[in-house]
């Protein structure tokens, strides 16, 4: 069953949106398969979002994303990749549909609360670099 990989950037977790989250991924009926509250550095982050390491904003991610816990997880369902990234919405907050997790909740694409992978095999990618432990 296809899986995908979603992250709950710092400012999600600090504003207290984690269980909201969740909420809404359950309720659409995805199967939560890995969650884990994790804390990256700046490698790793680079790692994580190194096809974008040529664009002018890409320090400026990196440190967002290293500036405070984040919570790492693996939702399984039909077409999970996809509907995962229309239950976000929009890259950039003002575009994002009203009903969406990023237009409800966040307003500049710099804070934008939750990542989510953008096909089948890069979430394998990213479920291997942030779950090396593997997922049972
Ligand atoms: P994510 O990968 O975080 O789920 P996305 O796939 O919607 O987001 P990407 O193009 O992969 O969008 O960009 C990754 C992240 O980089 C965005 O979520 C946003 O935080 C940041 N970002 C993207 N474009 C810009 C930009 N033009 N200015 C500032 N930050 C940006
Ligand atoms: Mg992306």
């Amino acid at each position: 069953m296809e899986q995908t990989f979603i992250m709950i950037k710092p400012d999600g977790v600090q504003r207290g949106l984690v269980g909201e989250i969740i909420s809404r991924f359950e309720k659409k009926g995805f199967y939560l398969k890995a969650m884990k509250l994790i804390t990256v550095n700046k490698s790793f982050a680079e790692k994580h979002y190194e096809d974008l390491s040529s664009r002018p904003f890409f320090p400026a991610l990196v440190n967002y994303i290293i500036s405070g816990p984040v919570v790492a997880m693996v939702w399984e369902g039909k077409n999970v990749v996809s509907t995962g990234r229309k239950i976000i919405g929009a890259t950039n907050p003002a575009d994002s549909a009203p009903g969406t997790i990023r237009g409800d909740y966040a307003i500049v694409m710099g804070r934008n609360i939750i990542h989510g992978s953008d096909s089948v095999e890069n979430a394998r990618k990213e479920i291997a670099l942030w779950f090396p432990e593997g997922i049972s």
